[in-house]
């Protein structure tokens, strides 16, 4: 493969750093430092499985950057995980952080696992274990996961109690993404796809777009794309199209995503949906549509297909899902790409509400959550765009170049210890 099709998630993370270091004024030093993460802890640990065997697991916890804060970010469990895909979730996370400006610095987790062919049990089991193995890093102070592809608000909660047996007493700010029931927050669960839906609201008037009727494709009907497709859905939009790893749905006419979402889970996917045609993950990428929500896995538009979008506006609800090959055609083609660092920070904005709740043990009500949630995005759209008008540069680079700058800026107050 040429370019950075080529190329790993953690060297496009890099890539995608230097492009926007290129108008930055910072020490060699501090840049060098910036690329690499501060900690790599890789573990290998055994689980007791349904059948009396034991069975070896690899997991990994990295921790990009603690310069604003304690790290913060999630779990995945998927048979793909690396320690290369880890390390670039980690420092993507660092720049989210810094976007939506609250007090983190980035971190991520994965472990090399198939959930779906796992029983509850050996999931439990796994879980316990690995949150066993990494919380040598992992506090409620130091490094805080939450929930990311095929983990979910029960293992936060066994990653709570875990932790909380060794300590003693409960601790329920070591993790986010918690049911309600142990400390979770309310709102936690629609957080990202209530922020996909904040940017891509901002987003379309930015272009003078109306919201009533525009048309929106969702790649992924997981937590993030479920819940964006239909919190779009209740703003005026129309879904038309979207997909899961078994393939994609196409209604011109529209569908109702709840009852989408419903059919997904009763059935297992969104194929076979009644009243849709059945297209491919590729197909449903160059459908013709308004705006194009990736909410996967990373790098699916590539500059084999990017020419081919038809979407004038693309929110990137999964982490890393653009090439940066594929984000110079799609500029050059006048798309309008609202990178995944902005518009999946909901996330981790609802998270982090969820840790100071924690933290106080005094929960808010949702509605304040959702307001603090706006507030929060919305700023954050508007200070990247400025951003991006004032340098003349696409949204990824004008957002890269905010969370640079607030991170530097932390490392340089700090100093260079000793
Ligand atoms: P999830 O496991 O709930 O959903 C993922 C969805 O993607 C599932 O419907 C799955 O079937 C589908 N999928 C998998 N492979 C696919 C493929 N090849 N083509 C099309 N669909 C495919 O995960 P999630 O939490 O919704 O996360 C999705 C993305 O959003 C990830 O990139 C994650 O890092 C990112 N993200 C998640 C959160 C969060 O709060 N959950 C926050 C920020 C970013």
């Amino acid at each position: 493969m040429v370019g950075s099709e080529g190329k790993s998630p953690y060297e496009i993370a890099v890539e995608q750093f230097n492009n926007a270091v290129e108008y930055l004024d910072i020490k060699a030093g501090i840049v060098d430092m910036l690329r690499k993460p501060k900690r790599e802890l890789t573990v290998h640990f055994p689980v007791k499985m349904d059948d009396a065997s034991v069975k070896i697991f690899t997991g990994y916890r990295v921790h990009h950057s603690t310069a604003r804060g304690p790290t913060k970010g999630g779990i995945r469990y998927h048979p793909g995980v690396t320690l290369d895909e880890v390390k670039a979730l980690a420092m993507w996370m660092t720049w989210k952080c810094a976007v939506v400006g609250i007090p983190y610095g980035g971190a991520k987790g994965g472990v090399i696992c198939n959930p779906k062919e796992m029983s509850l049990h050996e999931l439990e089991n796994l879980t316990r274990r690995y949150a066993t193995e990494i919380s040598v890093i992992m506090s409620p102070g130091g490094d805080i996961p939450a929930p990311d592809v095929n983990t979910n608000p029960q293992i936060m909660a066994w990653i709570m109690d875990t932790y909380s047996m060794h300590k003693g007493y409960t601790v329920p700010a070591v993790v986010t993404g918690k049911p309600i029931q142990v400390g979770g927050s309310l709102g936690r669960t629609e957080a990202t796809g209530r922020g996909v839906m904040f940017t891509v609201r901002e987003a379309l008037a930015h272009r003078d777009m109306p919201i009533e009727g525009a048309t929106v494709v969702v790649q992924g009907f997981g937590n993030v794309g479920s819940i964006g497709a239909y919190l779009l859905q209740d703003i005026g939009c129309k879904i038309v199209g979207a997909s899961d790893s078994r393939g994609g749905i196409y209604n011109p006419r529209g569908f109702d995503a709840r009852d989408v979402k419903r059919f997904k889970s009763e059935t297992g996917s969104v194929v076979g949906y009644p009243g849709t045609d059945s297209v491919t993950n590729e197909e449903l990428l160059e459908l013709e549509c308004d705006v194009l929500v990736p909410s996967a896995l990373e790098k699916v538009i590539t500059s084999e297909n990017a020419d081919r979008i038809k979407a004038k506006i693309i929110a990137e609800g999964a982490n890393g899902p653009t090439t940066p090959e594929a984000d110079r055609i799609l500029t050059d083609k006048g798309v309008f790409v609202i990178p995944d660092v902005l518009a999946n920070a909901g996330g981790v904005t609802v998270s982090y509400f969820e840790w100071v709740q924690g933290l106080q043990f005094f929960f808010w009500s949702e509605q304040d959550i959702n307001l603090r949630l706006q507030d929060i995005m919305v700023r954050a759209f508007q200070d990247v765009r400025t951003i991006s008008e004032k340098k003349g540069v696409d949204m990824r680079i004008a957002a890269y170049i905010l969370a640079i700058e607030r991170v530097t800026e932390a490392v340089m107050t700090r100093g260079i210890y000793p």
